[in-house]
């Protein structure tokens, strides 16, 4: 007998009955969309929960990071990283700019601060980083290197919901940060999306922009999108918000099993962030030389195990075609490329039985010993 499929994530969801309390007074209200209520609270409740001043709701993280882009006005060149989804640079392209992308460190697999100012031209207007599973960048070293060179400063910060470092919230740094509600993510509307921005001002611009740039009846400041965040997407993150710590709670349980049962397989290397309030959004792995077999073996091992874990990142966005044509695309990303060969995330969601983080775990094993 086959046994049951795990995926690398299953959506929390809330108990129905506080959602379905919600449905019941937009049906009342007939107000669906366009800053609802709804909206209105659930962007103050989440701004206060998040510890951060200003935010803008989205229908998706995706609309989230075009915005935040087009938001800050930017020309030429962004330097991003090749290790991330599609999001990321898509959005550079979205906005007729150039990504340049420059290699990660080895540690926590986010861009490499130490080799952005090489990658720096005459066109470099920002750099678009990812706070990857949740692990913060080198917010330090990027926001000097920022100042010196006069660029805007965005995080993809789709993995980073709640994350906090020594000084508080990761999503307070640079200039904006952009976090995903997607169903598969730590926090979930459903889809959705934000970006959390440091003034009113940009704030305002951001209202502007995801209302299809309209700034009045009659007016239009620049063609944005149509970008708004529904009440029944609000009302979800609503009812998710009250439980939220609960499931973290319970991923880090999850976490804590895998590193303990992982800690003496040879070849297998858990990644470790240095957030001081993690979100247990990921579960990544290296498959090293050490392993006995490749990643892409085991990936596949597992599968007919009916456990699905999956390659983030793999392959580089640099490999894409929609990228491989660029000049910084024929880079040697020393460490991205290896990284990208060798990593898996397992999965990981608040109510992964133990008995089967043990069965995926002893199915690592069993490849480990032959
Ligand atoms: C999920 C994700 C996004 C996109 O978010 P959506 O809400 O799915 O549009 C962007 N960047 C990264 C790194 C992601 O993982």
């Amino acid at each position: 007998m086959q046994n049951k499929p795990i995926y690398v994530t299953m959506p929390a969801l809330p108990p129905l009955d506080e959602f379905v309390h919600y449905l019941e007074g937009i049906w009342s209200r007939r107000v669906l969309t366009n800053q609802g209520p709804l909206h209105q609270e659930f962007e103050q409740l989440l701004a206060a929960y998040l510890e951060v001043p200003h935010l803008s709701l989205f229908s998706s993280g995706t609309a989230a990071l075009v915005t935040a882009l087009q938001a800050l006005d930017l020309t030429g060149e962004v330097i991003t990283t090749p290790f991330s989804f599609v999001a990321t640079s898509n959005a550079i392209m979205w906005n007729g700019l150039t990504p340049v992308f420059v290699d990660i460190d080895p540690d926590t697999l986010n861009l490499d601060a130490t080799q952005i100012e090489q990658a720096i031209t005459p066109k470099t207007t920002a750099i678009l980083a990812v706070h990857c599973y949740g692990y913060p960048c080198d917010t330090s070293e990027i926001g000097a290197i920022a100042t010196r060179h006069g660029l805007k400063v965005i995080y993809d910060a789709a993995h980073a919901f709640g994350v906090r470092d020594g000084n508080g919230s990761i999503l307070k740094h640079g200039d904006l940060s952009v976090v995903s509600f997607h169903a598969t993510k730590v926090f979930n509307t459903f889809e959705g999306g934000a970006v959390i921005c440091g003034s009113a001002e940009l704030k305002s611009r951001l209202d502007q922009l995801k209302n299809f740039g309209l700034a009045s009846e009659t007016e239009m400041a620049s063609p944005g999108l149509n970008g708004k965040m529904s009440e029944i997407n609000a009302a979800m993150g609503l009812v998710q918000l009250r439980h939220i710590n609960d499931a973290i709670t319970a991923r880090k349980v999850v976490d804590a099993r895998y590193r303990a049962a992982l800690a003496n397989v040879r070849g297998i290397r858990c990644l470790e962030g240095s957030a001081k309030a993690p979100n247990f959004s990921y579960f990544p792995v290296l498959i090293t030389d050490d392993f006995p077999i490749s990643r892409d073996e085991l990936h596949a091992l597992l599968k007919e195990e009916n456990i699905y874990a999956r390659r983030y990142f793999y392959p580089l966005l640099c490999d894409l075609g929609a990228y491989s044509h660029l000049p910084s695309a024929t880079g040697d990303f020393g460490v991205a490329r290896p990284s990208s060969e060798r990593i898996m995330c397992l999965p990981i969601y608040p109510d992964l039985a133990w008995h089967d983080v043990d069965r995926i775990v002893a199915t690592i094993a069993k490849a480990a010993a032959v």
